[in-house]
């Protein structure tokens, strides 16, 4: 499709390249630390606010089969994550765990996007989240029973891989997600260092 139709820019559609120089400048800016309302308990670093160009990207990345933006992005979390380690916040050779995804949808997607960039990064990649189902409202609990019922609602679909982790979102809003996702990995014995989005709404 990509031969017959002509390219539009993801981040703001002009005509030509996958993305724009314009766009490219707007995203290419290093990882910081973000405070979610739910806090996972591990560093949360978002690579710039959910932007309408942000927006458009992460769109862009759930379109079918788009494997052009995927890469892209892919190329942006390598480098986030080159800066991390850099600056000693993340260890060397971690690996990308994606955020929790629903595998229905990710099949209609062809394939979750979120996993498909952290293979594009090159990085070692474990998709080892699912979302569960029939999961109670958090309010009201305890902060320990918080924990444990954060955790039942992502599902372990493989083992937990050894070293460090980094999880990996499009976008951090509440944090719930990612706070679930690391809940379920620390109780399974996994070491998160962190956890890591495209944008921060
Ligand atoms: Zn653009």
């Amino acid at each position: 499709m990509e031969l017959l139709l002509p390219r539009r820019c993801a981040g703001c559609g002009a005509p030509g390249e996958v993305l724009c120089a314009r766009c490219r400048t707007e995203l290419a800016a290093p990882p910081h630390r973000v405070s979610p309302r739910v806090e996972p308990g591990v560093p949360v670093w978002a690579l710039g606010p959910y932007s309408e160009t942000r927006r458009s990207v992460i769109l862009a990345m759930k379109e079918r089969g788009d494997r052009t933006v995927r890469r892209w992005v892919g190329a942006v979390l390598a480098a986030a994550v080159a800066t991390l380690t850099a600056r000693g916040e993340v260890g060397e050779h971690p690996v990308l765990v994606p955020a929790p995804t629903a595998a229905r949808s990710a099949r209609l997607r062809g394939g979750d996007p979120v996993a498909d960039a952290c293979r594009a990064t090159g990085l070692p990649t474990a998709a080892v989240l699912v979302h569960a189902r029939g999961v109670r409202d958090s309010v009201g609990l305890s902060p320990a029973a918080r924990r444990a019922n954060l955790a039942g609602r992502v599902r372990l679909r493989g083992p937990v891989p050894a070293g460090e982790l980094v999880l990996v979102d499009d976008v951090v809003t509440t944090g719930a997600t990612l706070a679930a996702a690391c809940a379920k990995l620390t109780v399974a014995g996994a070491h998160v260092r962190g956890a890591l989005a495209f944008a921060a709404a």
